[in-house]
């Protein structure tokens, strides 16, 4: 099995003004071609091994796997889950029924959305997953540190430098409150 890099679904200028186009030019074709050939990497150890030709540490390559795999996918979903901006972009349809499920209000849920992208320590993610028809939110270091048996990511921030740096300098509050007229709603209503 190989992974391979998915074309953005816009141009690399159409989040513009809130991530400029340098960035996503880099963190598409350089960071997210990273995970892939990472995980690719991973991939043909374990099938060489599997067929008696290398020595492997399993345990390293399994860890890398994790790492980069993780990184591919997120990094997937990221790109779908944002389009051009929008002023006043609520969410609408299933997501805003699963939100008020579970929230006060909508502001409830992007006030902590926005608290746990902020408060990350490092590299990392923070998501909100589908889990036993709820809606949850959580902190992933890294790509990979997070998992829930059984759920499905459906909407993620990445807020690892890399991501907002070039633009946001080391104002990632600003940018994560930017974030929110990227978000695709429809793109998130279809994948619950
Ligand atoms: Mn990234």
């Amino acid at each position: 099995m190989r992974v391979s890099l998915p074309d953005l679904p816009y141009d690399y200028n159409a989040l513009e003004p809130v991530i400029s186009r340098e960035i996503m030019e880099l963190h598409h074709k350089k960071h997210h071609q990273s995970y892939v050939d990472g995980a690719n990497r991973a991939l043909e150890k374990l099938e060489r091994y599997r067929k008696g030709e290398v020595d492997i540490d399993v345990r390293a390559v399994l860890r890398d796997l994790s790492f980069h795999l993780n990184g591919h996918e997120l990094h997937s979903l990221f790109w779908n889950i944002m389009r051009p901006p929008r002023e006043n972009n609520s969410p609408d349809g299933k997501i805003n029924t699963l939100i008020l499920s579970e929230y006060p209000s909508v502001q409830a849920f992007q006030r902590e959305f926005s608290e746990t992208a902020k408060s990350v320590e490092g590299s990392g993610w923070a998501v909100a997953i589908l889990y036993n028809r709820s809606i949850q939110i959580l902190t992933v270091e890294k790509h990979n540190l997070m998992h829930v048996a059984n759920s499905k990511v459906i909407l993620a921030i990445d807020v690892w430098e890399h991501a907002y740096y070039l633009q946001y300098r080391n104002n990632r509050s600003l940018y994560v409150d930017n974030w929110w007229k990227l978000v695709n709603w429809d793109y998130v209503n279809r994948s619950i």
